[in-house]
């Protein structure tokens, strides 16, 4: 839904707000939270696959918890074994495009051939086609709508993000565990970009607390599928 006082906030801060704000769908059908009525929340992790993701993998299996891993192509080529233990797992796996680019003042055809490449890349070393998509940097662009559309794919953001890549666990999971709320998408990272072995210890360290604190609260861990569609 696009409702704003256009007239207001001007043309300088509408478009800041259509690329990079969380609810914005202005580029493309996108979503932010699932539906407020199940104490459920989706953990989601971008970046990955990463050489730390079975340690993640190992701490949701204890827990019995899903979550959804937006991947990037070329890290899925770098790890493809463990982006099969990701599906193997029964977590979700969805498209956080081929090479992390910027999307802003980028051309339709290449953000097209991005995510074409990303959601090649994950079905031929997952078998799983994502559904969801995750932009690089939160930032959408002209000409997404279009390939999100031709990809059966749509765009999701979060409820509330980590700031796992600069922050300790501790305040990640203080952040977190404030913002979580009934149909909630957080958002963390089992990656950095592109690098191999990324240095992805503070967050490792915060899903392991994060994890049991917010199934004591009474949250269940859901796919993004299954918090949009409980029914499926
Ligand atoms: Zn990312």
């Amino acid at each position: 839904m696009l409702v704003l006082p256009a007239a207001a906030v001007g043309f300088t801060a509408f478009m800041a707000w259509a690329v990079r704000g969380r609810s914005s769908a202005v580029f493309g059908p996108s979503i932010w939270r699932g539906p407020g009525n199940r104490r459920a929340v989706a953990l989601t992790f971008d970046d990955g696959p990463s050489e730390a993701t079975p340690e993640i993998l190992d701490i949701l299996a204890r827990h019995n918890a899903s979550a959804t891993f937006f991947v990037c192509g070329a890290n899925v080529e770098r790890l493809p074994e463990v982006a099969r233990a990701i599906a193997a797992a029964g977590h979700e796996i969805g498209n956080h495009s081929h090479t992390h680019p910027y999307f802003f003042l980028r051309s339709p055809r290449a953000i097209e051939a991005d995510l074409r490449r990303a959601q090649e890349t994950i079905q031929a070393h997952t078998g799983v086609r994502p559904v969801w998509f995750r932009a690089p940097y939160g930032v959408r662009w002209f000409g997404l709508r279009a390939a999100q559309k031709r990809l059966q794919l749509t765009g999701v953001m979060w409820t509330a993000i980590g700031y796992d890549w600069s922050s300790g666990a501790e305040e990640v999971v203080a952040r977190m565990a404030a913002k979580a709320e009934n149909g909630a998408i957080l958002c963390l990272h089992d990656g950095r970009e592109l690098r191999a072995r990324p240095d992805v210890r503070e967050t490792v360290a915060a899903v392991r607390r994060l994890v049991p604190l917010l199934l004591d609260q009474g949250y269940k861990f859901e796919t993004v599928s299954r918090l949009l569609c409980p029914k499926n």
